[in-house]
C-alpha cells in the first residue's frame, strides 16, 4: 500500500489502501483547502515527473527544493560541519539521486522541523538516512504520519550538534523553532517570520497565505527570545524570498517596530 502526499501541502499520510478524506493540516485555518478540492499523490507517482533540485547558497550550505514545484514549494537547508551534517525542514519528494548526493556530501546526523507546513516526509527521510527527526512537542497533534525516528523535544533550546541549536519561539504554531548555526551568525527560521519580497525586512504572520497577521504579544515575545541571539544573516525557507545576507538583526528589530507601530508613511 502506499503512503498518500497531500497535493496542496505536501504533507504526507500513513500507507492506506485508499487516500485519506480530508488533509487535517489544510483544514486548519493557518491554510486552505483549494477550491478545485483536496488532491492526492503518491511518491512513485511524484517520482515519475519530479526530482530535487540543488542550489550552493553558502559556505557549507546548500539549499534545494522539488521541481516542478510540488505542495507549497518550500527549500530544504542542507548544513554541512565537521561534527556532521544537520537537514534543515524538509520536502515530500525523496529519490535515489538525492539519497546519494546527501551521503557523499557526508549524510545527515539529524533532521529539524520549524513546524507543521514542513513536515512533508519527514518519515520517509529520517528512515532513508537512519537519524533522528527533531520536532518541537508542543506541535506534536499535528504528526500526521508517525514514526520511530522522531525525537520530540520540549522547552525552548535544544542542541543537536556543536555550534547548531534549535530555539522554540511559537507564533504562527506553539511549537514554531528556529535554527541557529552559531558560528556562522545565521538563522534559519522557518516561517516564524518570513523574509519581505524588499528583502530588508521579515514579516509576522499567524497565515500567510490567509493574510493574518501575528498578535502583538507574540512579536513581542519572539523579540526578547531574538535578542540573546547573534546573527548576522537569515535564510528563508522559499527561494523567492531568499535571504537577507548582512545586518540580518536589525532588518528584523526594524519589521518588529513596523509591526507593532504600523508603517512610518511619506504623507
Ligand atoms: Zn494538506
Amino acid at each position: 500500500m502506499p503512503k498518500f502526499l497531500c497535493t496542496a501541502c505536501g504533507v504526507q499520510y500513513p500507507e492506506s489502501a485508499i487516500a485519506p478524506a480530508r488533509c487535517a493540516v489544510c483544514d486548519d485555518p493557518r491554510q486552505f483547502v483549494p477550491k478545485a478540492g483536496q488532491g492526492w499523490t503518491t511518491p512513485d507517482k511524484l517520482g515519475v515527473d519530479h526530482f530535487n533540485a540543488f542550489r550552493k547558497v553558502g559556505p557549507d550550505l546548500f539549499a534545494f527544493s522539488t521541481v516542478p514545484r510540488f505542495g507549497i514549494g518550500q527549500r530544504a537547508f542542507l548544513i554541512i560541519t565537521s561534527t556532521g551534517n544537520v537537514l534543515w525542514d524538509c520536502v515530500s519528494f525523496l529519490d535515489n539521486a538525492t539519497i546519494d548526493i546527501i551521503r557523499l556530501l557526508g549524510g545527515l546526523k539529524a533532521i529539524a522541523i520549524s513546524h507543521p507546513h514542513f513536515y512533508s516526509a519527514i518519515a520517509t527521510w529520517g528512515q532513508a538516512f537512519d537519524c533522528p527527526v527533531f520536532i518541537h512537542e508542543a506541535d506534536k497533534e499535528w504528526v500526521v504520519d508517525p514514526d520511530s525516528c522522531f525525537s520530540f523535544w520540549m522547552g525552548e533550546t535544544r542542541d543537536i550538534l556543536p555550534g547548531i541549536a534549535l530555539h522554540r519561539l511559537g507564533g504562527h504554531f506553539p511549537g514554531s523553532s528556529v535554527l541557529h548555526w552559531i558560528d556562522r551568525q545565521a538563522l534559519f527560521p522557518g516561517d516564524t517570520f518570513l523574509v519581505a519580497p524588499d528583502g530588508k525586512h521579515v514579516s509576522f504572520m499567524w497565515s500567510y497565505p490567509n493574510n493574518v497577521p501575528l498578535p502583538a504579544a507574540d512579536v513581542e515575545r519572539i523579540r526578547s527570545r531574538l535578542g540573546g541571539l547573534e546573527f548576522n544573516s537569515i535564510y528563508s525557507p522559499f527561494w523567492e524570498r531568499g535571504e537577507i545576507d548582512q545586518k540580518a538583526k536589525e532588518a528584523v528589530e526594524r519589521s518588529i517596530l513596523r509591526h507593532l507601530k504600523g508603517p512610518e508613511t511619506t504623507v
